[in-house]
């Protein structure tokens, strides 16, 4: 059965909607169990359309279904394309709360800067979150570790093939149950250094969560599987010497001198992308008393400092894997274990006091989880 309405009594968050045939419980219950990553969607979605002389308009919630494009939609030939990911936890009472969606909007909005984008009302993206998730929160999943993730995207939809900024814009929410990343002890990753391929250069759009950073990426990723990696790191563009992020996460090192615990992370220097995940770990870092810095590290310094257990530990994170300890490093010059190769007890530490506010568990002292 479907149901159309603009009347405004069936607005969900300001949004008209359109519900569409639901998966049964059965069923849903069935995707649940494995979803894996990205494999499966909910139910519905939302869409907003924007036009450079109305604006936005008022967006719909609808069922999931496919895109109609243009051949010359702006998109598919100049590649304006921006998104962001987060995700929503059953919370022990039930409810569900979103980690720092507010971050993520700005994120959002600095990104359609960069790609000459229009800025999305901030308002407008959390109400979208919060109409997807009133009206497909039972895909929220209940087993302890699991989450739904959220992929907020924007485009651009203009049918026309001169190269200028488009003039309309489309912005979608879908949502995809997500597998737990809760196991005691995870394998630790083993990571390519890349000195052919470069992520992002200053001035470029390495700071922007753009579809373009991806795609220039996967060659140097399919290098990395190459060599029998799991992932790339990347180096600045200049020198090559300093380490900057890992694939999609950020970068982090653990360091001893005496009884001295320091976490460091390479700083932002335009060419990184700035993950939410890192800025909770600086904190919760602190929050645990230790030193949190962020830092230029270069790869023989990484080296040296892991031969000389300076460096004991380090790992990778944002919002899909979380934490991930990376146990070796490879690269056409040289390869070494970190500490001895295992998921490091800091790195576990920092993990599980991220998932267990994420996930209800510890108290949420920042007021980082958002109840939708
Ligand atoms: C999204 C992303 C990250 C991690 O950001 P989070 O906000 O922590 O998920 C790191 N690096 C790149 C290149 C990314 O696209």
């Amino acid at each position: 059965m479907t149901k159309t309405s603009q009347d405004s009594s069936d607005l969900v968050h300001g949004f008209s909607f359109e519900l569409g045939v639901r998966a049964s419980e059965q069923e849903r219950n069935s995707h649940l169990i494995r979803p894996g990553f990205g494999r499966i969607h909910t139910d519905h979605m939302v869409s907003i359309s924007y036009d450079r002389q109305r604006g936005w308009d008022a967006g719909s919630l609808h069922p999931y279904r496919p895109i109609v494009l243009d051949p010359t939609a702006m998109v598919l030939h100049y590649g304006q394309a921006i998104f962001e990911g987060l995700k929503a936890y059953r919370q022990p009472n039930g409810t569900i709360a979103v980690f720092r969606p507010m971050e993520n909007a700005n994120r959002f909005n600095r990104s359609a800067t960069r790609l000459s984008m229009p800025q999305l009302p901030n308002d407008l993206f959390i109400r979208s979150i919060r109409a997807l998730l009133h009206v497909d929160r039972d895909w929220v999943p209940k087993n302890l570790g699991q989450s739904l993730y959220l992929r907020p995207l924007m485009f651009a939809s203009e049918p026309m093939l001169g190269v200028r900024p488009s003039d309309q814009y489309e912005y979608i929410l879908i949502a995809s149950p997500a597998d737990p990343f809760f196991s005691a002890d995870p394998t630790p990753l083993r990571v390519w250094i890349t000195h052919e391929y470069v992520r992002a250069a200053p001035g470029g759009t390495g700071e922007a969560k753009c579809a373009g950073n991806y795609a220039a990426s996967l060659l140097a990723q399919a290098e990395a599987f190459d060599a029998g990696c799991d992932q790339v790191v990347w180096l600045d563009a200049i020198a090559r010497t300093q380490v900057e992020e890992m694939g999609g996460m950020n970068l982090f090192f653990v360091e001893q001198s005496g009884d001295q615990t320091r976490i460091v992370t390479p700083r932002l220097t335009g060419t990184l992308l700035a993950g939410i995940t890192r800025l909770s770990i600086l904190q919760l870092a602190a929050d645990a008393g230790f030193q949190a810095a962020e830092i230029d590290l270069s790869v023989d310094e990484w080296r040296d400092r892991c031969a000389s257990g300076t460096i004991t530990e380090a790992f990778a994170c944002g919002t899909a894997a979380v934490i991930a300890p990376i146990g070796e490093v490879r690269s056409s010059k040289s390869s070494w274990l970190v500490g001895d190769g295992g998921a490091g007890p800091i790195t576990m530490r920092l993990r599980k006091s991220l998932l267990d506010i994420q996930h209800g568990i510890s108290e949420d002292r920042h007021g980082w989880m958002e109840e939708m």
